[in-house]
């Protein structure tokens, strides 16, 4: 606790969001301590996973923001009008759920980790459900890139403890397709009582029923979770075409060989991204992925670009 948070105020997270209103703690996750939160003004809009400043108001139980500190990511999605909704802040690890039902289709998961990339956070593949079935052998070109990939079952355990190591010290998210386990893993992981709703603040909330938008879950001594509706659907949003290629790690780094800066790696002359791909150093189905992604946000984004 700072000396004197009402003058300098003091650095707390935000655990959770409730619409307009904050419960802040000072290490993260929601619990019974939480402090109630307002911000100072409309223009401040913090989100879970925000660091900000915030100080008592005299004679009420609430703290008020007073600022959002600098994020080191932002976890965003664009809404159906356009307009781009901010999720989650300092998101630093996203694990990318695979599983052999409902059929993987590493085109999404390519467009995952672009995501990841682009935030930047750091990003691993999850096979879930390797009780029914191993994983693709092409999930070995992740690992060749440098990705962790971790084989699990929620059924018979296998794999939770090596998962757990690639999240300690992170706030991830998990992503994947409806129904690859994403719930169950972290329903596994938080031993089987995570609470979906706002009741753990009823009190601070002073009683009333509000619904939690995202808060962070503590799941093991220094593993934290975003909870929230809409990183559960989420679902990367567009890329300027001239980015996609800082999505793929192997394709930016070859870009730097180009002949062009601005080489998009489709036809121009002298490409090392191409000559890679030729001599088979760059997978043909992430070099597909890559031209697919920038294709698709060239034609969604085309008014934009
Ligand atoms: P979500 O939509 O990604 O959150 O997926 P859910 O967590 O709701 O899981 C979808 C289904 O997959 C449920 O019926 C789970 O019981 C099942 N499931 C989850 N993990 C495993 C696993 O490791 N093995 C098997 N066989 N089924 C699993």
């Amino acid at each position: 606790m700072s000396k004197d948070p009402e003058n300098i105020g003091q650095v707390m997270r935000v655990a959770a969001s409730f619409g307009a209103r904050f419960e802040l703690t000072p290490d993260g996750p929601l619990s019974a301590d939480s402090i109630p939160a307002r911000p100072k003004g409309k223009k401040l809009k913090p989100v879970a996973g925000d660091f900000v400043r915030a100080r008592p108001l005299r004679g009420e139980k609430d703290w008020q923001i007073e600022e959002v500190l600098e994020r080191a990511s932002a976890l965003d999605r664009t809404d159906t009008r356009g307009r781009r909704e901010l999720l989650a802040a300092n998101v630093s690890m996203m694990a990318i759920v695979l599983a052999p039902q409902p059929q993987p289709d590493l085109f999404i998961a390519d467009r995952y980790l672009a995501a990841a990339e682009l935030m930047p956070c750091k990003a691993a593949i999850v096979w879930n459900k390797s009780d029914i079935a191993p994983p693709d052998a092409e999930l070995e070109d992740y690992r060749a890139l440098g990705y962790d990939v971790v084989n699990v079952s929620t059924k018979n355990t296998d794999g939770i403890d090596a998962l757990r190591e690639i999240m300690r010290g992170e706030l991830s998210i998990l992503v994947g397709q409806s129904g690859v386990g994403k719930s169950t893993i972290v329903n596994t992981l938080s031993g089987g009582d995570i609470q979906r709703t706002g009741s753990v603040s009823g009190a601070n909330l002073e009683g009333r029923h509000t619904t939690v938008s995202a808060r962070l879950i503590m799941l093991d001594t220094d593993i934290q979770v975003i909870d929230s509706p809409g990183v559960r659907d989420y679902a990367p949003g567009l890329i300027e075409p001239r980015a996609v290629a800082q999505g793929f790690r192997e394709i930016h780094s070859a870009a730097a060989g180009c002949r062009f800066a601005d080489c998009m790696h489709r036809a121009e002359p002298d490409c090392e991204v191409k000559a890679r791909v030729s001599s088979g150093e760059i997978s043909d189905r992430r070099y597909r992925s890559y031209l697919r992604l920038a294709q698709i946000n060239r034609q969604l984004g085309a008014d934009r670009y």
